[in-house]
This record gives structure tokens, C-alpha cells and sequence, in this order.
């Protein structure tokens, strides 16, 4: 961002106003790619939604949500698969292990990414991520298996098409 920053704004603001106004906009004048609105665990938004309200209700509306309230934003070239995998070594990292679905899949979630982006993926990994998330969501002792997986699944779902060129390439695209 031109002005990353703390900001204290109220709900009634849009995703726009605070990044291409209170925080200047992609820095370089680059393009805007996604953004996360809530911190790592708030599933991901894309340039079509810079105009919802950062209330909550507005944001669950659009399939994401307020979260801690830590805007990340992405220019264009940031690869979408390489952030899953960051996103998913933290939450396995963080997993305290007690719940198997939380324990396994945030492990799946991160080895598979990594394969992804190291070339090494395969056509059905995608779905396999679906399933991996899908099996995290709504049935764990707290809620860190569903922050988690929401993220990753709506990687997929948004960039799809990226993550099948890390697969067809068996390359990350992104890569200098
Ligand atoms: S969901 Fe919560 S309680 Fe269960 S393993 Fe993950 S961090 Fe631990």
C-alpha cells in the first residue's frame, strides 16, 4: 500500500475507501488482485467486491468477514498458491492437535499447497483441498480448523485457474 497504517474508520466505510483512499491504493500504481479483509483467517475478496461495507454483516454477505480487522491487500503478481501455503503453515503451526480434523488437515492443507507450488501437484489436488477444508469446517473443539480452512477454499475457489497452471506447468507461473 501507498499509506499502510493503522486506521480507526467506521463500519459504515467501504473495502474501497479504505484501501484506495485512507490507504492510498497498491503501492507502484499496481493492480489490484485480492483482498483479505480480516486478517489470515477471513476467506478472500477480489476487486468485484471493493464496493461492500466493512460492517460485518456486509462482509459475511459477500462470504468473507471483519476478523481482527487487518486489511492484506495483494497486487497483481502476487501468487495466490504461495499464500495458501503460508496461511496453512501458520494455522498447522498454531494447531494444538487435539481435534484430528484440525491436527490432519491443517498438515494436509500445508503439504499439499506446497507440493502445488513447488511443481510437484496433481489435477485432483484441487478437489482434494475442497475436501480436506470441507471435512475442517464446523466440527472441532474451536474454531482455528474453520479459520483455517475458509481461507484456502475460497483461494481455490477465486483462483482457480491459477492453481491449474501451477499443475499443468508443474511450475509456479509466479516465479522470477
Ligand atoms: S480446532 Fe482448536 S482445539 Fe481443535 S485441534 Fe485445532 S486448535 Fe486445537
Amino acid at each position: 500500500m501507498e499509506r499502510p497504517g493503522n486506521y480507526e474508520l467506521p463500519l459504515s466505510v467501504t473495502l474501497r475507501e479504505v484501501v484506495m483512499e485512507h490507504a492510498g491504493g497498491v503501492s507502484g500504481g499496481r493492480a489490484l488482485k485480492a483482498v483479505i479483509p480480516g486478517g489470515a483467517s477471513a476467506p478472500v475478496l477480489t476487486p468485484q467486491h471493493l464496493d461492500v461495507g466493512m460492517d460485518f454483516e456486509s462482509l459475511a454477505a459477500a462470504g468473507s468477514m471483519g476478523g481482527s480487522g487487518g486489511v492484506i491487500v495483494m497486487a497483481e503478481g502476487t501468487c495466490m498458491v504461495k499464500v495458501g501455503e503460508v496461511v496453512a503453515r501458520f494455522f498447522h503451526h498454531e494447531s494444538c492437535g487435539q481435534c484430528t480434523q484440525c491436527r490432519e488437515g491443517t498438515a494436509w492443507l500445508h503439504k499439499v499447497l506446497a507440493r502445488i507450488e513447488r511443481g510437484g501437484g496433481r489435477r485432483e489436488d484441487l478437489d482434494l483441498l475442497l475436501d480436506v477444508c470441507d471435512n475442517m469446517t464446523g466440527k472441532t473443539i474451536c474454531v482455528l480448523s474453520d479459520a483455517a480452512a475458509l481461507p484456502v477454499a475460497s483461494y481455490v475457489q477465486y483462483f482457480r485457474d491459477e492453481f491449474e497452471a501451477h499443475v499443468r506447468e508443474r511450475r509456479c507461473p509466479f516465479a522470477a
